[in-house]
């Protein structure tokens, strides 16, 4: 039977629903968005004439028939991202890696990485239930490695690794270890249990799953994905209202009262499609207290201008120096087919940086220096000259949940069916595109 549902957000989990429940012939859908645009965190911002992604936005990894979607959206305007990625620790640039090699380290503190994790591979891991991100660690990879995971994760995400949920790990590229060459991982990984905790290069394991990468090529970046894709929905008969915010959601009679600053729509169920847990319970009139339990880590970002052919030619680098600037670097301007007629393209920088830190205060300065860091890397070549930049800051990033937050979390979503039988909340938990859209496929039973 048809219903009529308001999808709470209109980032790509909002997408996702939206696109879900309109499968349904005869679905009503009406996306309510508190922003004046469509797509949440992938919407892209103008800088110097380029568009710029808040950070590296790309599909990556995701199943054929969700880039069948977006190419469709795109009406064929995107490209395969053969992923060129690299990743720098100790002073040394792994190409072809993305997480974390510690195979620079020596050769006294790789033997004990090895004798640790050997004996850790006997153990039976069946009931690990690491209180913190930190013990994960050491419980993965043993008390040496985990210690260097848990100082890159520290100085990336702001914040002690003990402090944050073993959920944590989700968000990060710390999920598997590399400390030797490729041949002697691969040899390791034999070991069924070290193979779920070990890395090598992917070419030294060949094919690992069936999914694929893309990015729009219009030069419009993300935004160009993001218009369109509201205009899709909408074609498809979705209702989008901007610039509006919930601020009561009522069961009636026959179904749900949903009231914004500006309208109120009725509906049979509103699906919450977005994370913002506290103002869905002010909404239904009782209050969620997460503070503390959210780390929003902030970042420098820096969008740094030069001639596209100074730029090598890479997606994206991340750079593990516990005293490095960046941490991800991106050949943004070049995967999205942005060269101006000058020849100028950017890339673009993520810098960790904790409120009040050193390079939180002198962002506005800091821009030769992460420069400098960046011919060092590689990314630009030696001679390369900085020609114009931007360098904002931005408080709150990726979002790991701290301890406490699930129990905390479980406690809401108990309490919501006592205001509302009628408000679907996802599980808080799938982060990557892929995993949001996996996750929405079920949308449609669920909420039967
Ligand atoms: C810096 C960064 C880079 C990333 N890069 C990638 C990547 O390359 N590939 C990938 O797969 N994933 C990436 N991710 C993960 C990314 O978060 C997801 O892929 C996805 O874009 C998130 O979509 P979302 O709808 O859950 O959240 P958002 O994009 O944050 O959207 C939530 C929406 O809900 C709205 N909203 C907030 N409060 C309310 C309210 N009370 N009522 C109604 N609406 C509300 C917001 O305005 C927003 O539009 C990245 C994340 C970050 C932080």
């Amino acid at each position: 039977m048809s219903k009529t549902y308001v999808v709470a957000g209109a980032g790509f989990r909002g997408f996702c629903d939206a696109m879900e429940l309109l499968k349904v012939p005869g679905n009503k859908v009406h996306i309510v968005e508190p922003a004046p645009f469509f797509g949440g965190i992938a919407y892209s911002r103008e800088v110097k004439g380029f568009a710029v992604d808040k950070g590296v936005h790309v599909f990556d990894s995701i199943p054929v028939d969700l880039a069948d979607i977006v190419n469709e959206i795109m009406d064929g305007h995107t490209k395969t991202i053969e992923f060129v990625s690299a990743s720098a620790f100790n002073g040394v640039v792994t190409d072809g890696f993305s997480l974390p090699d510690l195979a620079s380290l020596d050769e006294g503190t790789k033997a004990k990485i090895k004798d640790e994790l050997l004996a850790l591979a006997k153990l039976d891991h069946s009931s690990d239930n690491p209180a913190n991100l930190g013990e994960l660690f050491r419980q993965r990879f043993g008390e040496t490695a985990g210690g260097v995971f848990g100082r890159i994760f520290e100085k990336v995400y702001s914040i002690h690794p003990d402090r944050v949920e073993a959920s944590g790990l989700s968000v990060t590229s710390l999920h598997r270890l590399k400390f030797l060459g490729d041949p002697e991982m691969v040899e390791l990984k034999k070991d069924p249990w070290l193979d779920t905790v070990l890395a090598a290069r992917r070419k030294a394991v060949g094919k690992v799953d069936d999914f694929v990468s893309i990015y729009p090529d219009t030069g419009e970046a993300m935004k160009g994905w993001c218009d369109r894709a509201a205009k899709w929905l909408e074609a498809k008969g979705a209702v989008i209202s901007y610039g509006e915010k919930i601020t009561a959601i009522k069961d009636t009679a026959s179904g749900v009262s949903v009231t914004t600053d500006k309208q109120v729509i009725e509906a049979d169920k509103v699906i919450w499609a977005n994370d913002n847990v506290a103002a869905l319970a002010g909404a239904l009139g009782f209050e969620a207290d997460l503070k503390g339990l959210q780390h929003g880590t902030p970042m420098v970002f820096a969008t740094l201008i030069t001639q596209a052919k100074q730029i090598k030619d890479f997606t994206y680098l991340q750079n593990f120096e516990p005293d490095a600037f960046t941490y991800r670097t991106a050949a943004a301007g070049l995967f999205s087919n942005q060269i101006k007629e000058d020849g100028t393209s950017f890339i673009t920088c993520e810098c960790p940086a904790a409120i009040g830190s050193d390079t939180w205060e002198r962002s506005d300065e800091i821009a030769p220096e992460i420069w400098a860091e960046c011919q060092a890397l590689g990314i630009v070549q030696e001679d390369a000259e900085l020609l114009d930049h931007e360098v904002i800051r931005i408080p709150s990033t990726f979002k790991p949940a701290l301890v406490g937050f699930t129990d905390k979390i479980a406690e809401i979503y108990a309490e919501i069916p006592k205001h509302s039988e009628r408000v679907h909340l996802h599980n808080v938990e799938p982060f990557f595109r892929r995993d949001i859209y996996l996750d929405s496929l079920g949308l449609n039973e669920k909420v039967a």
